[in-house]
């Protein structure tokens, strides 16, 4: 028996340690799919990259003899300081305050969504990218930030991190909304905020697994291979990788006309979507040989279908869809959602297939699993990823025959 399902969920979530970007982990991960798609025959193509790698370490935040449960911010730097304790509220709070070498608490409005990283441009709201620029002219000698909860921007994790982002130089810190009430009344004081945390140059890589003559008709699927920090990412998404490898398996002898790009980006989940910068660059002015991006994220939750959401599909595209979810096992047509990677695609004009489970789609606003350590195989059932596969194969021969 060539491995399955169960053994490539194993060897992702629990052989492996972790998969961020830039961890021993992540390494681990592509040069385990870059094994298996090697065996089935494809060509890949690796691309290497720098990357940060990041050790949490812990933080401590007291008032006198007062100690504070503060969590060091994903990628930011340590910091050891005694400052005055100020605080803002809202952006106009914000444009006010006197911060710099403070500590300062952020709260309110403030704090309601997970900040884009500021070099992101995928998505970045104008709010988000004023409160960055406003934080980088204040100058405070380290931020503290009160957060509750956010699942469709920062997944199930409470308290979130305000700030995510290697490329912003302040040391932060974040903390839960009781802990924050405890803190709003004793601004004016003097604080001292030790983080361990600590950035590791490192690397990564982003690899496309190809089969197929022609470059400019090609089908691209894709499925991020990154996860969050402290999460197994069972559903989010090695279930997506999962499928990826067993489609390299099943197009083993896949000799037609049209390539067929097997795409695990790197970075999905990543401050700075390294994997998915590099594809963009590759492939600049040439994403109108891509028919097709079918995107793999989410998949295979234990309970309820799974979901395959079309975007901008030509009429007898969608009709080949259709036939194939007709006669598809636990599968429904979903409808449209965009915290994924075919939005890259999507942005680029190229119709897309988004797959995930129906769970996802009617929990993107408030389920606490994602980028959580509940993320684990146990919630995966391997059979959808089968049911997934066969689909997206049989969708593929009957909408772009040989
Ligand atoms: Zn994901």
């Amino acid at each position: 028996m060539p491995p399955g399902c169960d053994d490539y969920l194993r060897i992702l979530c629990l052989d492996i340690p972790q998969r961020p970007v830039g961890s021993k982990g992540n390494r681990m991960a592509t040069a385990f799919f870059q094994e298996v798609v090697d065996k089935y025959g494809w060509i890949v193509e690796s691309t290497p990259f720098q990357a940060m790698d990041w050790q949490d370490g812990g933080a401590d935040f007291r008032i006198g003899e007062k100690v504070f449960q503060v969590f060091p911010s994903p990628y930011s730097t340590g910091c050891s300081l005694e400052a005055c304790l100020t605080s803002a509220g809202t952006i106009a709070q914000l444009e006010e305050v006197d911060a710099a070498g403070k500590l300062l608490l952020l709260h309110d409005e403030l704090t309601k969504e997970q900040l884009m990283p500021k070099n992101f441009v995928f998505y970045n709201p104008e709010d988000h990218q004023r409160i960055i620029a406003l934080l980088e002219k204040k100058a405070p000698g380290a931020i503290l930030s009160v957060t509750s909860r956010n699942a469709a921007l920062a997944g199930g994790v409470y308290p979130f991190p305000l700030i995510e982002d290697g490329d912003f130089q302040i040391p932060s810190v974040y903390l839960t909304e009781e802990e924050g009430q405890k803190l709003l009344p004793l601004v004016g004081n003097s604080g001292s905020l030790t983080s361990r945390a600590k950035r590791v140059q490192s690397e990564g890589f982003n690899l496309v697994a190809r089969k197929g003559q022609d470059h400019k008709k090609r089908i691209v699927i894709s499925a991020h291979i990154d996860a969050k920090l402290n999460t197994p990412g069972a559903i989010d998404n090695a279930t997506g990788v999962i499928v990826l490898l067993l489609l390299a398996e099943k197009l083993k002898d896949y000799q037609g006309d049209t390539m067929i790009e097997l795409l695990p980006l790197n970075g999905e989940d990543y401050f700075a979507a390294s994997g998915q910068m590099i594809y963009l660059e590759q492939n600049q002015n040439r994403f109108n040989e891509i028919l097709i991006n079918i995107n793999i994220d989410g998949a295979g939750y234990y309970e309820g279908p799974s979901a395959f959401s079309p975007f901008n599909l030509r009429e007898e595209i969608q009709k080949s869809l259709d036939e194939v979810l007709a006669s598809a096992e636990d599968i429904d047509e979903g409808g449209a959602w965009y915290q994924g990677d075919h939005s890259i695609f999507l942005q680029q004009s190229v119709p897309a297939i988004a797959v995930t489970s129906r769970w996802f789609l009617e929990n993107i606003d408030s389920q606490e699993i994602t980028h959580t350590p509940k993320d684990q195989p146990a919630i995966v059932n391997c059979d959808k990823l089968v049911n997934i596969t066969e689909a997206i194969y049989n969708f593929i021969l009957k909408a772009y025959p040989a």
